[in-house]
């Protein structure tokens, strides 16, 4: 698809939404048969916290640090999943934040986190915005909503796709904008700091949404940019591989830091339409010129995917030696600070 303009989310009359990309194909019954044959007969050992504590040790962020972010640099941190505080020219952004220990809406069954937040959402230094890319469990999480709204009540401001809005007011939050792909906003200054104006752009994604079982699509999804005219960030939710990336890297390119997804891919055959592979994600690492991306939504909860836990960072590391480019992709730790010019 070459027309820009095309790359608009298609509106049914119920008030659903669906994508306009032509290679989105969602699942359907026999695929699903497949997957749940094919996920009942994997046997592959669930591993012991020792091996976790190993391969994906959690860090104890210096919260100072956090305080403090260094002037005229973009401090980053995965804090696990989707969830990553993003801090540039005094602005602290989060985005898909998870705290719960189920990715699920019930609280005691569903897919339980393995690796635990590195610090509590008190712990938090003051967040003026979020961003939400989606509806489902893994990204927008009740209890962190919750738990949010009642540490920065008036002060946060929520950045939601069109159609979730209301949602997010009947929990609680009272600073919400709702946006369609290409829409932007600002959040305002409410800590009175004089930073440089942030705008907030939501951007295309492929993908879908449910939330109660009656409610499929009627809410968007959507990667989104925060960006000063000092620093510009992408971050993607969750997406399959679509033409979009292209027309955002010309549109908005180059970033100085993306956080892709690059976990819950496999089978293909289930999942390509709706989460990129790892290569999909350093072809949008190259499509939006990012100069530095990080790998996020892996590690963290079994998705219900088939690759090895650990397989997304193997092969990241694989593409990026092969690679050998300046602009790195590389994952990160849990709970670790970095910076970037
Ligand atoms: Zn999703
Ligand atoms: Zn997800």
């Amino acid at each position: 698809m070459e027309d820009d303009d095309l790359m608009v989310p298609i509106r049914y009359n119920d008030g659903s939404f669906e994508n306009p990309f032509p290679r989105f194909d969602f699942p359907g019954g026999g695929k699903m048969c497949r997957y749940f044959r094919d996920r009942f007969s994997s046997n592959a050992p669930t591993p012991t916290r020792d091996e976790y504590d190993r391969n994906l040790p959690v860090i104890k962020p210096q919260l100072s640090k956090l305080q403090n972010p260094p002037e005229g640099k973009l401090q980053y941190m995965w804090i696990g999943h989707a969830t990553v505080l993003y801090q540039f020219d005094g602005w602290n952004v989060l985005s898909d934040p998870i705290w719960g220990e189920r990715c699920s809406p019930i609280s005691f069954i569903g897919p339980k986190r393995y690796r635990p937040p590195p610090l509590t959402i008190d712990e938090l230094p003051d967040i003026d915005a979020v961003v939400i890319s989606h509806n489902h469990y893994d990204h927008l999480c009740i209890s962190s909503v919750t738990a949010l709204n009642s540490r920065f009540g008036d002060q946060l401001q929520w950045f939601v796709p069109e159609g979730l809005g209301s949602w997010m007011s009947a929990r609680g939050c009272r600073r919400v904008t709702e946006l369609s792909w290409w829409e932007s906003a600002s959040p305002d200054d409410l800590r009175g700091m004089k930073r440089d104006k942030l705008d907030i752009v939501c951007t295309p994604a492929q993908h879908w949404s449910l939330r109660s079982g009656f409610d499929r699509n009627k809410s968007l999804w959507s990667s989104w940019i925060f960006k000063t005219e000092k620093h510009s960030v992408w971050f993607s939710g969750d997406t399959g591989y679509c033409p979009a990336f292209k027309v955002i890297g010309k549109k908005y390119g180059p970033f100085d830091l993306s956080a892709i997804a690059i976990g819950a891919y496999c089978p293909r055959y289930m999942m390509a339409a709706q989460h990129i592979n790892p290569e999909e994600a350093f072809q949008i690492h190259k499509d939006l010129q990012s100069k530095l991306s990080i790998g996020i939504h892996w590690g963290t909860f079994p998705m219900g995917s088939l690759e090895p836990y650990m397989e997304p960072k193997e092969i990241i590391e694989r593409l990026q030696q092969e690679d050998g480019g300046q602009f790195p992709f590389i994952t990160v730790s849990h709970g670790a600070i970095h910076t970037q010019d």
